[in-house]
């Protein structure tokens, strides 16, 4: 399951032109070549290409129970390889300031919902009893 653009809609080109699946991938070019998925002269590399987006499918096992996990956005295979390591692994950390974020989100939505704010019956559409 893809939950971002990153090697399949987006592209990164660095001022040496080799391409990377994301802006925040190219962040990775000093820890070796592996992200690199092609460059200026040579084109998209398909193996590469293929290598990178067979490690961010998410793991999602651990979400299963969550009461979140249909609003949780643990979309950022960066973020997940920046603190664990593995693009399809879901940082602790990351988990847990999802959790709050939504669950504020949700509280201050509420309250909005209550309201008459213009901005946000704007967006979601008045409603009607
Ligand atoms: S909050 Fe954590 S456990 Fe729940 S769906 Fe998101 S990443 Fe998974």
């Amino acid at each position: 399951m893809y939950h971002c653009g990153a090697g399949v809609g987006a592209l990164a080109i660095l001022t040496n032109g080799n391409f990377y699946p994301c802006t925040s991938f190219s962040y990775a070019k000093n820890s070796g070549d592996d992200l690199v998925i092609g460059n200026v002269v040579g084109g998209i590399n398909e193996d590469a290409l293929l290598n990178f987006r067979n490690k961010i499918a998410i793991d999602l096992s651990d979400c299963l129970g969550c009461d979140f996990l249909k609003k949780c956005f643990y979309y950022c295979p960066a973020d997940n390889f920046r603190v664990t390591g593995s693009m399809s692994e879901i940082p602790y950390s990351i988990c847990e300031l999802n959790k709050v974020v939504i669950a504020e989100t949700d509280l201050f939505l509420a309250d909005l919902y209550k309201t008459d704010n213009e901005i946000f019956w704007k967006k979601y559409g008045r409603r009607t009893a």
